[in-house]
């Protein structure tokens, strides 16, 4: 018989959001509080695998993606509280986002007002015309740009950690190591099976919050719920650019996204936390939500994009916009020829003889329907769970903000309560959420 655990609230996954969600549910609620997790150590996928990037949200329309604009704009604050408490890397270098196209100049000009809209300070940003730029940062061109001076680089997979940590000290069990294979929604609760190297659990839940990343579709499909949503993997490619490059750049380079029906960026170069300068990332479709190896498996694409629901898929792959991007993507997945070549647009110095290896590759899981790409994060609830899912960037940004905004939910909707005390604006992260969702 596998062992049998019980508690009022479980989240599955300790990704950055699991483990932001049981961190503030470990202030606020007074029952018991589990994360169960396949891995040993918290925040070893997506929230490990990315550009590392604290997004200020002047790139986010305040319209249609008001619940990401308002969680970074909150979670900012929360991110560099944390990070000056523990002694956590946080780089304040700023973005410099280019216009290669006369075009995206409409782009940056609408920046401005989505950032004042989302709560930026005036002084937090500055437009530059060609020549401006040109004078600005030498090393790159284009028609102009928008630089955000408070975006930050930090190691999103340290801070998962480090809010893990104080979970666990608040009281919450943290349970590594194993997979939860299935889950069953009974009249109190939900019935999880969950298994690992070091055997099979039975876990009862009065509540569950799956936070599963990849998985989360799936786990929701499996409680029939979300039926209408289908997922596409893409993994983001990183390329490494070696101490030969002489170029000094002093922020991340990114372009206006040329493709705004899909959810890909063009590759940024980046500034990492610990010193070290990547090109990247690219968006290559791929058959898992941990596919990181750059070998392509088209038997196993193939079968994914068989799995139902079928509609949404079926829609995209006929459309030759996109056929034509998931080629491109490909190919610079595959050669970093390409990379540097895609990268010379807006770097017209970076040569392929400067980039040393691979980095870190991660995954995005896009949730699709009928309609085609979902722009939002989506919270899909039954009476005992709440299933996060499409939770894609800036989601390490704002996952603070986003945790909050979660459990804000599950109270007003009546589905937990917390402590009387218990004030979701003054946890410690020391915070204003306020009326803000
Ligand atoms: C290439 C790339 C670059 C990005 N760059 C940025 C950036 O610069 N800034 C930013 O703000 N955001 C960025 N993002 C987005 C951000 O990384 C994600 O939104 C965030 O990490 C998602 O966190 P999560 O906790 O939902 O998922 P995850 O980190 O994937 O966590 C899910 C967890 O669930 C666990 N799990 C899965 N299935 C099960 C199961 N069955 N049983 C138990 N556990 C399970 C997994 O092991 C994992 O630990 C980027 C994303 C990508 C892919």
């Amino acid at each position: 018989m596998p062992d049998r655990k019980e508690f009022d609230i479980v989240i599955i996954g300790a990704g950055v959001l699991g483990s932001a969600i049981a961190y503030e549910l470990s202030l606020a609620f007074p029952g018991k509080i589990a994360v169960i997790e396949k891995e040993e150590t918290a925040g070893k996928h997506t929230s490990s695998r990315n550009t590392g990037v604290i997004h200020r949200p002047f790139y986010l329309d305040p319209q249609k993606k008001r619940i990401f604009a308002e969680s970074s704009q909150v979670s900012f604050g929360m991110w560099k509280s944390l990070a000056e408490k523990h002694g956590l890397p946080w780089m304040e270098n700023g973005t410099l986002e280019i216009a290669t196209r006369e075009d995206d100049m409409k782009s940056v000009e609408s920046y401005s007002k989505w950032a004042i809209s989302n709560g930026m300070r005036e002084e937090e940003f500055r437009i530059f015309d060609h020549q401006g730029l040109s004078q600005y940062e030498p090393l790159v061109q284009g028609y102009g740009a928008f630089l955000s001076v408070t975006d930050a680089c930090v190691s999103f997979g340290a801070f998962t950690g480090k809010i893990m940590e104080l979970a666990v000290a608040s009281g919450i069990e943290f349970i590594a190591g194993y997979s939860v294979t299935d889950a069953v929604e009974t009249p109190d609760g939900i019935l999880m099976k969950a298994s690992g190297p070091k055997g099979e659990v039975e876990v009862i839940a009065g509540f569950m919050v799956n936070c599963s990343g990849g998985d989360s579709l799936s786990i929701a499909h499996r409680m029939h719920l979300a039926k209408k949503y289908a997922v596409l993997h893409f993994r983001g490619d990183y390329w490494v650019v070696g101490d030969s490059y002489p170029g000094r750049m002093r922020h991340n380079i990114y372009t206006v996204p040329k493709h705004k029906k899909f959810p890909f960026l063009d590759p940024h170069f980046i500034l990492r936390q610990d010193g070290r300068r990547e090109l990247g990332p690219n968006a290559a479709l791929v058959a898992t939500p941990y596919d990181y190896s750059d070998q392509h498996d088209s038997g196993s694409l193939f079968l994914k994009l068989l799995e139902r629901p079928t509609l949404p898929k079926l829609k995209l792959l006929t459309n030759s916009e996109f056929i034509s991007l998931v080629r491109s993507e490909w190919k610079s997945s595959r050669s970093m020829d390409e990379m540097a070549r895609r990268v010379r647009e807006f770097i017209p110095g970076l040569e392929t003889s400067y980039i040393t290896g691979r980095g870190l590759s991660g995954v995005r899981n896009s949730l699709i329907d009928s309609s085609g790409f979902v722009p939002e994060a989506v919270l899909e609830q039954s009476d005992h769970s709440l299933h996060i899912l499409n939770y894609n960037s800036p989601g390490a940004t704002g996952a603070p903000a986003f945790a909050l905004y979660a459990i804000s939910t599950l109270k007003d909707s009546g589905k937990i309560s917390l402590r009387s005390s218990a004030k979701l604006e003054s946890s410690s992260w020391a915070r204003e959420i306020s009326s803000l969702f």
